[in-house]
C-alpha cells in the first residue's frame, strides 16, 4: 500500500475480503475485492497511520 502522505510503499498482512454488490440482474452476484488490514498501520518512512481494523 503506497503512502498517501510520503509515496513510500508499505508491505503488510491484509486479509482480502469480497463484498456483494447489489446488481440490476438478480440471477447475477457481483463481488468486489476489498482489502481489510488486521491491524492498524503506520507508514514505515513518515510513521502517520495508512490503514485502520476495523
Ligand atoms: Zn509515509
Amino acid at each position: 500500500m503506497k503512502c498517501p502522505y510520503c509515496g513510500c510503499w508499505n508491505r503488510f498482512e491484509v486479509d482480502k475480503i469480497f463484498v456483494q454488490q447489489p446488481s440490476p440482474e438478480p440471477k447475477v452476484k457481483v463481488f468486489i475485492p476489498m482489502y481489510k488490514p488486521l491491524k492498524t498501520e503506520k507508514c514505515k518512512k513518515c510513521g502517520k497511520v495508512i490503514a485502520e481494523a476495523n
